[in-house]
């Protein structure tokens, strides 16, 4: 079961648009790291299912204990329920109609309403680093769904104005409230939502031992089933270079990377990614390449990953330092890794063009 997942990804990636090439990448680093520990057997109840047709990206979840086949369909369900509530790109989602109905309060679901109110917790805890209020900027960078477009200075300054997370109020129960014109995007969110909604699932249903993969963003689940740790292996964050950069080892903690090679287009030799920075409407330029945090609660580290992507290097550290239960590896533009605390000592540096600093 393993190997033919792993060809079925190869497959995908061929027939893959440019926009999606990114979260490919990081997912072959995964199984090649995988396949190393394991050497490419399948071991005892392994059982690995790939579907790429949700949420943008090819997801693989690979658990390695006795389980119905039924547990598989509801994971898959419940990652295309929630896409169906959340994604942007569809005009019937929860988040499609809030949009549509800016300048008073309108009522969501549970579901949503507990999601927006962490959105703008951590849209506070990055000084609006991270802002799902982004949406009006990020329409004039996508078509069809896909990041391809290069907007105009003044067409982006124009939607800047309704870029701003503190506008977002909760003035009663499941009501939320933007000002007219705003719009919410939650794609640096809904992978890690959806991540920690599948986790959870499996924990209820007994699951020991399983390795989460949403497009390169990883979740593992217990150890591995020879009791070791599993061990993660980081894309170098350049485009077009496809080796491995670092490695950690993990258990019951994901693994989120956001980058500026993962998304992007090219226009007269200049490189457009879809991390955008909320104060200035452009792709983020600082000075990191990606940044990879590591933590046991999902959601806020698909947030906090943008986040430090957006804040660079110096800022990025103190914003994850100052949070309690989150790490993160910061691989700068000069080719050096930075890690937080925590992670001293635990992560291998695998490529010697780079530079592990202070570990
Ligand atoms: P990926 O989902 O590709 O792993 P991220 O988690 O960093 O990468 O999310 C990037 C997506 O988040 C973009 O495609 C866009 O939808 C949205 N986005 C871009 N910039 C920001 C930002 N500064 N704050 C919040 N969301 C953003
Ligand atoms: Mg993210």
């Amino acid at each position: 079961m393993f190997l033919p997942s792993l060809l079925i990804i190869c497959y995908n990636l061929c027939m893959q648009k440019s926009n999606f090439s990114f979260a490919t990448t990081k997912l072959i680093a995964i199984f090649l790291s995988v396949c190393l520990l394991s050497g490419c057997t399948k071991p005892a109840g392994l059982t690995s299912v790939t579907r790429d047709d949700l949420l943008g990206t090819a997801i693989t979840i690979s658990i390695y204990d006795n389980v119905p086949d039924r547990l598989f369909a509801q994971c898959f369900d419940e990652i295309a329920a929630i896409e169906a509530r959340m994604s942007v790109n569809r005009k019937d989602s929860e988040i499609s109609l809030l949009n549509e109905n800016t300048g008073g309060a309108f009522l969501v679901s549970d579901n949503i309403y507990a999601l927006l109110q962490r959105a703008v917790y951590f849209s506070g805890v990055s000084g609006g680093a991270f802002d799902i209020s982004i949406g009006p900027v990020m329409e004039l960078w996508r078509k069809d769904g896909h990041f391809e477009t290069l907007p105009s200075p003044k067409e982006i300054n124009e939607k800047l104005a309704y870029v701003g997370y503190e506008a977002i109020t909760f003035p009663g129960s499941n009501m939320v409230s933007m000002e007219q014109g705003m719009r919410l995007d939650l794609g640096a969110f809904a992978k890690g939502h959806a991540l920690e909604v599948v986790r959870d699932i499996l924990l209820e249903n007994g699951v020991r031992h399983a390795l989460l993969d949403f497009g390169g963003d990883i979740y593992t689940i217990g150890e591995k089933p020879d009791g070791s740790n599993w061990r993660v292996a980081i894309k170098t964050p350049i485009v077009g270079d496809n080796s491995l950069v670092c490695v950690i080892e993990v258990s019951d903690l994901c693994v989120m990377t956001s980058g500026g090679y993962e998304r992007y287009f090219e226009q007269d030799g200049i490189y457009y990614h879809h991390i955008l920075n909320p104060a200035t409407g452009y792709p983020a330029a600082s000075d990191l390449l990606s940044v990879t945090v590591i933590s046991a609660e999902i959601t806020g580290a698909d947030a906090l990953s943008t986040a430090g992507f957006v804040l660079g290097l110096e800022q990025g550290m103190i914003m994850i330092d100052k949070l309690e239960g989150y790490e993160a590896i910061f691989i700068t533009s000069a080719k050096e890794i930075y890690v937080t605390a925590g992670l001293k000592g635990k992560t291998t540096l695998l490529n010697t063009g780079f530079q592990l600093k202070g570990n």
